[in-house]
């Protein structure tokens, strides 16, 4: 899926419509002191596999989310792109 690097959306901070940069998401590291993350250790305690419950369901495709950031007031905003792909996001630069 084909997206350009520049659009023209809402800005919640400027509080009107502004062109914006469009740049790829990337997850950064999870921490191993989050609070979720030490209830599953001490849950998973003593045992050497997953612990019992539902079967997670592996979707084929995953949303996309891209950062917007404002050409005027420089801050930064999250959309995620509500139709699934299997591809990673195209950014294509406008000429
Ligand atoms: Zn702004």
């Amino acid at each position: 899926m084909d997206m350009p690097d520049k659009i023209k959306t809402y800005c919640p901070y400027c509080k009107k419509t502004t062109v914006h940069k469009v740049k790829m998401y990337k997850k950064g590291k999870t921490r191993s002191t989050a609070k979720g993350q030490l209830h599953h250790d001490l849950k998973t305690k003593g045992y050497t596999s997953k612990i019992a419950g539902k079967v997670p369901v592996y979707k084929q495709a995953k949303r996309q989310t891209v950062v917007l950031e404002c050409t005027v007031c420089h801050k930064k905003h999250y959309k995620t792109i509500g139709s699934r792909t299997k591809k990673q996001l195209n950014l294509k630069r406008k000429e």
